[in-house]
């Protein structure tokens, strides 16, 4: 469920934000480049004005986290968009609050080590270090198991 939306999301994206789509789909470990993908099927789950909104509402969420993250790496708190941990603040009634909870989903479009979700007034972000440490194997930052592995390598290692 949250590939399948994920695939969706970033394939509605790539035409509009070339690099940044590129960068996710990468990053989620998808093969191939994202602009060699089929425009995801006129499903009406999708391509509907709702599910622009939304994309739209999560670009802009994503130029806050990124405004956030950019002052971290100035100040030289830590060197990569994926070492962020961000705790977000969204309005209770924010479109886009449901997909924000789904962590595994907004770690994947906003490329951070960990998203917290709190509701408060306005949109606000918070940004630090992740403590956890780099998976040698996909390197992202992610809690390790005794293998030294994150939880999603060792189930691959296993198959
Ligand atoms: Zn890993």
């Amino acid at each position: 469920m949250f590939g399948e939306i994920f695939d969706a999301l970033v394939r509605l994206l790539a035409p509009v934000l070339a690099y940044t789509a590129e960068e996710a789909w990468e990053h989620a470990g998808r093969e191939g480049s994202v602009h060699e993908q089929l425009f995801p099927e006129v499903n009406a789950k999708y391509a509907t004005s709702e599910a622009i909104e939304k994309v739209e509402k999560l670009m802009e969420v994503k130029s806050v986290i990124q405004a956030a993250i950019e002052e971290k790496v100035q100040a030289k708190v830590f060197k990569k968009n994926n070492e962020a941990k961000v705790l977000l603040t969204v309005p209770g009634n924010f479109s886009v609050k449901d997909l924000l909870e789904d962590e595994e989903f907004a770690k994947e479009f906003f490329i951070v080590s960990q998203l917290k979700v709190v509701e408060g007034e306005e949109l606000g972000v918070e940004v630090s270090q992740t403590e956890y440490e780099m998976c040698p194997r996909c390197r992202r930052y992610e809690p390790l198991l005794e293998s030294g592995l994150c939880a999603r390598c060792e189930e691959a290692m296993k198959s």
